[in-house]
């Protein structure tokens, strides 16, 4: 018999077998609630777009609408926020899981910035918002490189989709007791601060109409800062005539 002697146990170690007992109820009892909560997101977001490119092919069928190119190029932007959304939730689900390996190496802190802004440069001169590059110190992190890059690109297409034409979008890097600190800050709509403890949890959006517009599935900071935290740093932001995002990583000496 392998079962625990339960009578036989001093009563402080019952108590201690109990309480650990409870504790572990408590995490299967919050991860049940965070699926349930995750299932009601999704369905919700699935639901919209395909509502709506549902009630556009039954009107074709009537012959009530015309497909004309507007209108199929409105539901081709339904069907790519449909991709984009599943992509997020397979990247979610990946860089959640225990066993997703970071291929880890010595990263250049600086060329995997330059690298982001030179390709995004592009869409930010198609709106019409400057991007900016102030002193980014010349450290290497250890991180894997195309993850790292995932981080920066999240955070520039986020601080290009908030802010309007004619804004600033401005990178900036700072050294300090072994850690570097990237800020990512615009000069767009900015976040209110009721909302700010909130914006890097799974589905959150400030305004959702406006997001959802945006092509905003409302996953890419919850995706952002688990990367961040699987580099062991942190992730916080902040709001002040636009958005600053700050990210801490710890620097390879
Ligand atoms: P989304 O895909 O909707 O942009 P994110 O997880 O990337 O989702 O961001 C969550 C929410 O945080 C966004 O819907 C938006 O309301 C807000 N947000 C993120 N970045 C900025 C920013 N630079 N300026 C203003 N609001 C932002």
């Amino acid at each position: 018999d392998v079962r625990l002697p339960l009578k036989s146990l001093p009563r402080d170690e019952l108590e201690e077998l109990a309480a650990s007992i409870n504790h572990l109820a408590e995490q299967l009892e919050q991860q049940e609630k965070l699926r349930i909560a995750m299932t009601e997101n999704i369905a919700h977001e699935l639901r919209t777009p395909l509502t709506t490119l549902n009630s556009y092919l039954a009107a074709i069928q009537d012959g009530i609408w015309e497909p004309t190119p507007e209108r199929i190029q409105s539901s081709r932007e339904e069907i790519h926020r449909l991709i984009q959304l599943v992509h997020d939730l397979e990247e979610l689900q990946i860089v959640n899981s225990i066993d997703f390996q970071f291929m880890l190496e010595q990263v250049s802190l600086k060329k995997s910035m330059d690298q982001v802004m030179d390709l995004m440069r592009p869409s930010f001169q198609q709106k019409g918002v400057n991007l900016e590059k102030k002193d980014i110190p010349n450290v290497c992190v250890i991180a894997d490189e195309s993850r790292l890059i995932q981080i920066w690109t999240n955070l520039l297409s986020n601080a290009l989709k908030y802010t309007p034409e004619g804004g600033t979008v401005e990178v900036k890097g700072t050294v300090r007791l072994g850690v570097v600190q990237i800020t990512v800050s615009d000069n767009g709509i900015g976040i209110p601060s009721a909302d700010l403890p909130h914006i890097f949890e799974r589905f959150y959006r400030v305004d959702k109409s406006r997001s959802r517009k945006m092509g905003g599935g409302g996953l890419g900071l919850a995706i952002t800062k688990t990367l961040v935290e699987r580099h062991g740093g942190q992730i916080w932001a902040e709001s002040d005539h636009g958005a600053q995002f700050y990210v801490q990583l710890p620097i390879q000496r």
